[in-house]
């Protein structure tokens, strides 16, 4: 398949006539062909119509055929061959192995969504019977399930340019959902876009959906972005970037006349708490085994180890010890984009510019273009409290380690950290006691907190919690990740004392989906 560096537009492929987009091989500096001329207020008006065309009809397609043309955008985009993984190594430096990993997962995550669909658990359905003898006062016939929202925006993300891009997570729980999508392409990886895109349009073709159920656009956030956040037809976001970018599409959608929800995940540092028992038992595997997670994938994960924080002991400086010889083996990455390189290396300048931090090690500097050097610095409890500056995302291989003078000031920091995603304790059994003490304050900052392992890697199944408080998501409600990321897409609607020939399929008497169902406060399946 030859890449056209065209806007897909339901069923059609069109050329925009906006400003160039050329991705860029971050190894090289190399600019990549074809070119996309970017889109603007055009193919949004005509990208939004189309999915609001098809969204009656789609949210009410049969469960078992919306489930089949998930399974379907999966075998298209692996009938899509090397291709894609070639093309997606050019534009992301990300290696081989790691590439054809997250096409497992984009298509294993998709097969996810499809099983849930059929199950229809989501259609959460709740029939309270009419009481017509009920004394003082009758009771009508109540029934209540979910509706898709409406067409969702979907913005790729530059660190998942598969399982967080067009056909990532956000698509497959908004489709799922029943809502029609329009993707804003990332700009570094078009090529990769395009080719999963057209993947899709011919799943939506095969499974003859209405064609306005999934466009791609390519162009700049503030226009194409903005445009389909304060488009009127659009009626939920789904977002993975910056802070800066995800508070400004927070802050368009809530300008709107009629506000809408945005689930923009947004920045992290994935505290780790070592507490001293494991510290004393083990602090040199674990100095390892973090360094082996700081470093993963360049350190370009919302999950990424930012923050160590420990008690000063002799196991904690046995951890830095160990963690600091293992940095300097380390080899370096390239970064994603030249942009997010400049981002890192402003933020690594930004830590040694407080004048707060001591270096503990530095990783090899690397040879090619946009090399992350990976960094281990140390800071006091008490600089760190003091410090806003200290608790800024840098995207990257480079973390701070607080040492902390005793428990209570390690207390003091987990209260003061940001929402995060994650929170990990690293404890042996005779750290009980303190892990007992920090649960409730980790609970109420992060989506997911973990004992005995590290947060980079994160499994996509039923009870996975990718969200947390702000700024790691602008919704801690909800999760991006996992089957229960359909939920923000839903909304419940009651049905009182219709007809039965009027009620949708899922809420007649005789279950014809076949639904497990709240009756009368009881479950039936
Ligand atoms: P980004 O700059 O936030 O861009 C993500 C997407 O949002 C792009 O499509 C961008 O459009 C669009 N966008 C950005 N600002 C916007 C605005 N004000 N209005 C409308 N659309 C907007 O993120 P990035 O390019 O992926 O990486 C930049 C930095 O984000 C990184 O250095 C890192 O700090 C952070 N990041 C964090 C995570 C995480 O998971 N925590 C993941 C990725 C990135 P354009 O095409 O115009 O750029």
């Amino acid at each position: 398949m030859r890449l056209e560096g065209k806007q897909l537009v339901g069923a059609e492929a069109i050329t925009a006539t906006g400003a160039m987009i050329y991705a860029v091989n971050p190894q090289t500096n190399e600019q990549l062909e074809p070119g996309y001329a970017a889109g603007g207020t055009v193919e949004v008006e005509q990208a939004c119509s189309l999915a609001w065309e098809a969204f009656d009809a789609y949210r009410e397609t049969e469960l078992e055929v919306r489930a089949r043309f998930l399974e379907g955008i999966a075998d298209e985009v692996e009938a899509i061959g090397d291709l894609l993984i070639e093309r997606a190594m050019a534009e992301t430096g990300l290696p081989r192995p790691r590439l054809e990993g997250e096409r497992g997962r984009t298509c294993s995550q998709l097969r996810l969504f499809a099983n849930v669909v059929r199950a229809g658990e989501w259609l959460d359905v709740r029939i309270d019977s009419a009481l017509p003898e009920r004394q003082p006062m009758p009771r009508v016939d109540l029934r209540q399930r979910h509706i898709a929202l409406g067409p969702v925006a979907v913005f790729g993300a530059s660190n998942f340019p598969l399982a967080f891009s067009v056909a990532g997570g956000d698509t497959a729980s908004a489709l799922a959902a029943g809502c029609p999508v329009v993707v804003k392409a990332h700009s570094a990886h078009p090529g990769t876009s395009e080719l999963v895109g057209r993947a899709i349009q011919r799943a939506v073709e095969k499974f003859q959906l209405p064609p306005g159920v999934f466009s791609l656009l390519y162009g700049s956030g503030r226009e194409v972005g903005q445009g389909l956040v304060t488009d009127a037809r659009i009626k939920a976001v789904g977002f993975t970037g910056s802070r800066s970018g995800g508070t400004a599409l927070v802050a368009a959608a809530q300008a709107r006349p009629e506000p809408i929800p945005v689930y923009a995940e947004m920045s992290s540092i994935n505290p780790v708490f070592l507490l001293p028992a494991a510290l004393e038992s083990r602090a040199a595997e674990l100095g390892e085994a973090f360094v082996d997670s700081l470093n993963m994938g360049a350190g370009q994960f919302c999950t990424n180890p930012g923050l160590i924080i420990a008690q000063k002991s002799d196991g904690l400086n046995r951890f830095l010890q160990a963690a600091g010889a293992s940095i300097q083996e380390t080899a370096s990455h390239t970064m994603l984009t030249p942009g997010i390189y400049e981002a890192y290396t402003k933020g690594v300048a930004n830590l040694t510019l407080s004048g707060k931090v001591r270096v503990v090690a530095h990783g090899p500097a690397g040879q090619g273009a946009n090399a992350c050097q990976a960094n281990l610095f140390a800071t006091s409890a008490s600089d760190f409290l003091s410090d806003a500056v200290l608790q800024d995302e840098v995207f990257g291989s480079t973390s701070l380690v607080i040492e902390c003078n005793d428990q209570d000031e390690m207390g003091r920091v987990a209260e003061q950290l940001e929402g995060q995603l994650t929170a990990t304790l690293q404890m042996d059994s005779a750290d009980m006691e303190l892990a007992r003490g920090l649960l409730p304050i980790l609970e109420r900052r992060a989506g997911r907190v973990m004992a005995n392992g590290w947060p980079t890697g994160v499994e996509v199944c039923h009870a996975m919690v990718h969200g947390g408080p702000y700024p790691a998501t602008s919704d801690s409600r909800t999760t991006s990740v996992g089957s229960a990321a359909i939920h923000r897409f839903l909304r419940p609607v009651c049905y009182q004392n219709l007809p039965d020939i009027l009620l949708p399929a899922a809420l007649r008497d005789g279950n014809p989906y076949g639904v497990s169902r709240l009756v009368d406060g009881e479950r039936k399946s």
